[in-house]
């Protein structure tokens, strides 16, 4: 398994799925969900309308339309409500059905933006971690996925991947 750091606009990579920090109703938003919807064009908001929604910690794929990747999946992070409403689960989650529904389409690459690190507000060192140790936890056992990315988009994100990376990139 190959792990990679990608700093940059997650909807500028050519991968097979990226994965987008919506929110519950799948509609759109701001932040990544915003620049995924904008990338790829009004069809995927009219795929996303027939998935009513989906729960935070769960995950959906749709096509991804003018971008250049294959599919998107979209899951939903927590908002980060003080840490003793399951925050540290439901993040979990997102991760582990985003590579449930990755390996179910035998893709290959997948990347992973920082959820709930932005305007959900889930502190970034904590939600690195769980990213982090969620992945390499099953990476052994993946068997479709080659390659994942972490995309990070401020430098923040950015050190704190680097560091905790380190030894894996
Ligand atoms: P959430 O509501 O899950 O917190 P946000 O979109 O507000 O979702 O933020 C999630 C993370 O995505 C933040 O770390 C933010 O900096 C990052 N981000 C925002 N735009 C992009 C983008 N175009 N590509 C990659 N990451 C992005």
């Amino acid at each position: 398994m190959k792990i990679r750091l990608f700093k940059g606009d997650i909807t500028q990579l050519k991968v097979d799925a990226i994965v987008n920090a919506a929110n519950s109703t799948l509609l759109g938003g701001g932040g990544v969900d915003g620049a995924i919807h904008q990338a790829a064009g009004p069809d995927l908001l009219e795929e996303c309308k027939t998935l009513k929604g989906c729960f935070t910690g769960d995950a959906k794929i749709t096509k991804a339309y003018n971008l250049p990747c294959k599919y998107v999946i979209h899951t939903v992070g927590p908002i980060w409500r003080g840490g003793q409403c399951q925050e540290a689960k439901l993040l979990k989650s997102c991760y582990k059905n985003s590579l449930k529904l990755a390996e179910e389409y035998d893709l290959e690459s997948l990347v992973f933006p920082n959820i709930s690190t932005g305007v959900y507000a889930y502190p970034k060192e904590e939600a690195a971690e769980i990213a982090i140790k969620t992945v390499l936890k099953r990476s052994s056992k993946l068997t479709s996925l080659k390659e994942i990315t972490f995309c990070v988009f401020d430098d923040t994100n950015y050190k704190i991947y680097q560091e905790r990376l380190n030894d894996r990139l």
